[in-house]
């Protein structure tokens, strides 16, 4: 029989001494601190401070998250009575970012960017696997959810609220990351339609790019979302949900069967107290796909007794 594990208590610390190794402190430590000058014991105040730093970044992320939940909620409901569920315990409802950016026309020099990524990923695919005695295996993962598709219930259209008030703030991203488009996206679109040629492929790819897209947001970013076709996008961005949407997503689980409201709200919402302020977009999507943006709604301003920052 193995023997249950001891409890483990910590040593009592002696005054003068230091509270990680028990060893006497020297008079160049912080006798506030506790903690010595040697190695072990500096880790120690490393590790200390790191975890701190998470404990105050959490604290901090809570109490947004509950300043913008009370103050989008008079919104909310006001939205959810405007389609019909006056009771937000009925329907389905909550906050998501507020990306506002405006539609510029892709810079030269971010085509000339996207366009050389595009080139030296197709370059590595066919060098890999050249399409004609080597033909790219079948991926790992897949883009175009068919594997997945299988096995998972599909997506509720309603919880593509949080997407439309947000207006894509995950595709911000998608910039610096070339749409995320890697070797393993061609490969998959190879395997997926081997009719197309490699000129087809790069085609098809800059025949996706929108005439003016969200500035400084990926290529792909349009008016309407991403413009990209699924099967042509990169895994990463046909299997990413954000937490606002996850949990749209479980609230809806909880309360089908009414569509969904959701507010986006600006990051910096929290800074603006006054009524009116414009960092609101809520959305509504009825059970039959109807989507409506309800923008004469205002948020109200940051009442007194919310977390504070
Ligand atoms: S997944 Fe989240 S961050 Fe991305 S567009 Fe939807 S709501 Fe916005
Ligand atoms: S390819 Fe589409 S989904 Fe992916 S980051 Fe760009 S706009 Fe977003
Ligand atoms: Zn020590």
């Amino acid at each position: 029989m193995v023997a249950p594990p001891r409890p483990v208590f910590p040593k009592p610390q002696v005054k003068g001494t230091c509270r990680h190794c028990a060893q006497p402190l020297a008079p160049k430590d912080n006798p506030a601190d506790a903690l010595c000058h040697r190695p072990s014991c500096v880790t120690r105040r490393q590790i200390e401070a790191a975890a701190d730093i998470g404990r105050r970044t959490l604290a901090r992320d809570a109490a947004y998250l509950e300043v913008s939940r009370r103050r989008a909620r008079p919104v909310l409901k006001a939205a959810a009575a405007a389609v019909g569920q006056p009771d937000l315990g009925q329907i389905a409802h909550g906050i998501a970012p507020r990306f506002d950016r405006p539609l510029v026309p892709l810079p030269d020099d971010r085509r000339a960017a996207f366009v050389a990524h595009l080139d030296m990923t197709l370059e590595e695919s066919y060098a890999q696997a050249d399409g004609i005695i080597r033909a790219p295996a079948q991926p790992e993962h897949d883009p175009d959810y068919i594997t997945r598709r299988k096995e998972e219930q599909p997506e509720p259209v309603v919880v593509n609220a949080s997407c439309i008030a947000c207006q894509g703030e995950c595709c911000l991203h998608g910039a610096s990351r070339m749409a995320f488009i890697e070797v393993a996206t061609i490969n998959y679109v190879r395997w997926s339609r081997p009719d197309l040629t490699r000129d087809e492929i790069r085609d098809l790819y800059l025949s996706h790019i929108p005439e003016t897209s969200t500035s400084d947001s990926c290529v792909y970013h349009g008016a309407f979302g991403c413009t990209l076709e699924r099967n042509l996008r990169a895994d990463i961005c046909n299997r990413f949900q954000c937490r606002y949407r996850l949990a749209l997503m479980e609230d809806y689980a909880k309360k089908p069967g009414h569509g969904a409201v959701v507010a986006g709200l600006s990051a910096d919402h929290v800074d603006d107290p006054s009524a009116g302020a414009p960092y609101l977009r809520v959305v509504s999507v009825s059970e039959d796909h109807e989507v409506r943006v309800h923008d004469t709604l205002r948020l109200p301003g940051l009442r007194k007794g919310m977390p504070k920052f």
